[in-house]
């Protein structure tokens, strides 16, 4: 399997005796799973928000910690590729799809595990609190879930798509300047480790969170739940009101209803922002683009979006492939234009070759 020439592409492979999937391991890996719970040939254009992306040779959907736990056991055990899939808000899937397993994580649980203070007859006197949850829960939930506690802190993903797994490999943000990432948020987590099949409970600083960086996306561990410590707001109709406020915004600023997977790049460093001057010293990837008179070019079905430059949108039956080819012609473009090494913030699911 080989990622698009210099892209920022990871896959979650087995990494040694990468077995073929025949026909003997696709039938006892469904045994295992469930027959009636793991499709074959299942066209992963239907899991991700790009709405593009070949068949899955199986796809299993995990419905608790237990079930992906089970899965990835059994793709250590038949060391066969596997990926995990969240929302499928953040993948571009190539059109020849995934050979191996889809784990598609849908474990999703949200609880409220420990509180601290005390508190009053009126129920108030909490100072934060810890919120535990099932990798695969929507961002979208947990945020609902802590605004309705009271609780600040995550209210920024109100409306973002994708779960807490994804969310946390990424490291989700909204406003970065006011140091809205999920990871700042973080206790502790459990990861599976694909490698040897371990699990393991780690504190925040095993991520090394980033700006769209976090440890697991180089040894490719997978989520299994998380803990964040929020604190107790003064107001939570406050909290409520700032929530909605990032969601106008956000619908504001980018394209709604349409098929795509969020901003296609990271956005620039600080050090180039002040090499090329940019407008107020943005780090914007979008600023970049529509500076390269790309806003709305089109490759088939893919272009890039007119309401913001970094989003390229899926208007109609577009291929991996378009996709592909509108981003190499836009790291192109940027590198000659500013000497920018663009880096995707997508990640690649399957063969590009
Ligand atoms: C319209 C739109 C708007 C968006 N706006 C924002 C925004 O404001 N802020 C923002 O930060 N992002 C935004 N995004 C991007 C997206 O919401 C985030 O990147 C989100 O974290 C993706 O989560 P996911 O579960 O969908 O991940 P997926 O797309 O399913 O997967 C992404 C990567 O994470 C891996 N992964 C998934 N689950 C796990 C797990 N449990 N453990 C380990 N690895 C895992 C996958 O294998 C893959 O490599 C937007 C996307 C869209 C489509």
């Amino acid at each position: 399997m080989h990622a698009p020439r210099g892209c920022y592409a990871r896959y979650h492979i087995v990494k040694d005796n990468n077995k073929e999937m025949d026909q003997q391991i696709t039938e006892e890996i469904k045994n295992i799973l469930g027959i009636l719970r793991v499709r074959e040939n299942e066209s992963l254009s239907k899991h991700t928000y790009f709405k593009i992306g070949g068949p899955a040779r199986l796809l299993f959907e995990a419905k608790s910690i237990e079930d992906l736990k089970l899965a990835l056991k059994t793709v250590l055990e038949y060391q066969v590729p596997f990926v995990v899939l969240g929302g499928g808000a953040n993948v571009l899937v190539s059109d020849k799809g995934f050979d191996g397993l889809v784990v598609k994580n849908r474990a999703a649980q949200v609880k409220l595990v420990g509180i601290k203070g005390t508190i009053n007859k009126n129920g108030q006197g909490i100072k934060s609190a810890l919120v535990w949850t099932a990798s695969g829960t929507p961002m979208n939930q947990l945020a609902r879930f802590t605004i309705d506690q009271g609780l600040e802190g995550l209210e920024f993903l109100l409306s973002v798509p994708g779960t807490v797994g994804g969310g946390l490999k990424i490291n989700a943000h909204f406003e970065v300047e006011r140091a809205e990432f999920l990871g700042n948020r973080l206790v502790s987590a459990t990861l599976f480790d694909p490698k040897n099949g371990q699990k393991k409970n780690v504190a925040q600083d095993y991520f090394k969170f980033s700006y769209d960086h976090s440890t697991i996306q180089d040894t490719d561990e997978i989520v299994l739940d998380a803990t964040f410590r929020l604190d107790a707001a003064q107001d939570k109709a406050v909290l409520w009101q700032k929530a909605m406020e990032g969601v106008k915004r956000r619908n504001a600023e980018q394209p709604i209803g349409i098929a795509c997977s969020g901003c296609t790049f990271r956005n620039i460093n600080h050090k180039d922002a002040i090499r090329l001057s940019t407008p107020n010293l943005t780090t914007s990837t979008g600023y970049i683009i529509e500076s390269l008179g790309l806003k709305g070019t089109k490759i088939g079905g893919a272009q890039v979006s007119e309401h913001h430059a970094n989003f390229i949108i899926n208007t109609a039956e577009a291929k991996a492939a378009d996709v592909i080819k509108l981003i190499n012609l836009i790291k192109v473009k940027a590198k000659q234009t500013y000497g920018l090494d663009l880096k995707e913030e997508i990640f690649y699911i399957g063969d590009f070759d």
